[in-house]
């Protein structure tokens, strides 16, 4: 096989080796039950509390106990919103929005099968939040907001900080959730400092180099939230199912290491994100960056490339050993195309031939440059199977450019 350029992580990530080591133990020899009475149980059970030590530092020092541990972000999107509205069952009004994962997206959706009243605020073509609306939609029986941190199609981040202060100032009840699951690790989550009017925050692992199947949930003490999970006593009785430990100290693990050298990481992943951008602009005709004037994550690059198909392009890119996304996870394999780009009012001629490339801190200055060397030239050749393109003249045919309206920013 040849070697792989791994360029999806906003998908998933691969496991930092330091993390594989950290959950070793727990795998082999300290596999006990922590909730068990003997004493290796009693020493699985103190890894476990040490993790959730770990994990409340590094989201602004917040108290161990406001630390629930989870299967995945969708397990924690569904416990903090379905536990929201569980625990209040008078107030109906629920705020989301258009670009949110399916994970709160078609929780939102679902709410209102059960009748609930739930908006879904409307973004600008950049994918940025539209601030009127949102302030327009408050009302007094507002429940809660949710709003995701980063978007994980587009990278395109949320002023959650002033928007979560603004919704507490206009009525400090309303319960604010966010999802961080794209920015853990890669943003700094200060529940005490700028984040401090959120309530519940969700994330998991598997983004960050730990592993799949963990994820955390926090939940300011005193927020009304009952249980999703419901069964045996753990996690104070909130989240019943015995703990996966090992991955639980993964998880620790992988946000303490992304920590160590956090602004310098970044830095190179924005350079290198930056240099894949400038360079597929320059070479590709008939591109645009969706989200590209808005505050990005600096991993993630998502091009939208005109008159083409992304599957067609993930395919080739995929025979030239590069794994990228056409949209997000879940998404990509349908032929709908994303929510997120429709929310964007993407044109028509480019909602179906966006493509995301999302780096991480293992991503190398030569798989960028063989993405470099090869993506202009796929995309060459897929256009020429276009009907809307003209291979003579090397540019759309008139009526595709009809279709073509860029976004303005
Ligand atoms: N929320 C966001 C913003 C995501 O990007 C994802 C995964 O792509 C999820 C939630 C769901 O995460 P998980 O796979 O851990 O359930």
């Amino acid at each position: 096989m040849q070697p792989v350029i791994y360029l999806d992580n906003n998908a998933t990530t691969r496991v930092a080796p330091e993390v594989v080591d950290a959950m070793r133990p727990y795998f082999e020899e300290l596999y006990f039950n922590p909730s068990s009475i003997y004493e290796p149980a009693r020493v699985v059970h103190s890894a476990m509390e040490e993790a959730r030590k770990t994990v409340a530092r590094s989201l602004g020092g917040i108290r161990p106990d406001e630390v629930l541990f989870t299967g995945c972000a969708t397990e924690s999107n569904n416990t903090a919103i379905f536990g929201t509205v569980n625990a209040n069952p008078a107030r109906k009004h629920v705020i989301t929005t258009a670009v949110e994962h399916p994970a709160i997206y078609e929780v939102g959706k679902e709410l209102q099968r059960r009748g609930l009243d739930v908006d879904f605020i409307p973004v600008d073509k950049q994918g940025q939040l539209d601030m009127a609306a949102f302030v327009r939609v408050l009302r007094p029986d507002t429940l809660m907001v949710s709003l995701m941190h980063a978007n994980n199609e587009t990278g395109v981040i949320f002023p959650i900080a002033d928007v979560a202060r603004i919704i507490k100032e206009t009525n400090p009840s309303i319960v604010v959730h966010t999802d961080a699951t794209q920015t853990a690790g890669k943003l700094p989550l200060d529940l005490r400092g700028s984040l401090k009017h959120v309530d519940l925050l969700s994330f998991s692992g598997h983004k960050l180099h730990a592993p799949k199947g963990v994820g955390a949930l926090y939940v300011r003490r005193g927020t009304p939230c009952r249980p999703f999970l419901i069964g045996g006593h753990q996690e104070e009785g909130r989240r019943a199912g015995t703990e996966n430990v090992a991955l639980i100290v993964g998880l620790a693990r992988a946000l303490e290491l992304a920590a160590e050298n956090h602004d310098e990481v970044e830095e190179r992943v924005r350079q290198l994100r930056d240099r894949l951008e400038s360079e597929l602009v320059a070479r590709i005709p008939f591109v645009q960056v969706n989200g590209g004037e808005a505050v990005r994550l600096s991993n993630t690059l998502n091009l939208a490339i005109h008159l083409i198909e992304g599957e067609g392009m993930l395919y080739q890119l995929s025979a030239d050993g590069i794994c990228a996304s056409s949209g997000s996870a879940c998404t990509s394999g349908s032929l709908e195309p994303s929510h997120v780009l429709r929310a964007m009012q993407i044109p028509f001629t480019a909602v179906h031939g966006s493509v995301r490339f999302s780096l991480s801190r293992y991503t190398t200055a030569d798989e960028i440059d063989r993405v470099i060397e090869v993506f202009p030239t796929i995309v060459a050749n897929l256009r020429r199977l276009s009907p809307y393109w003209d291979v003579e003249r090397n540019a759309p045919r008139a009526e595709a450019i009809e279709l073509m309206q860029p976004p303005e920013s």
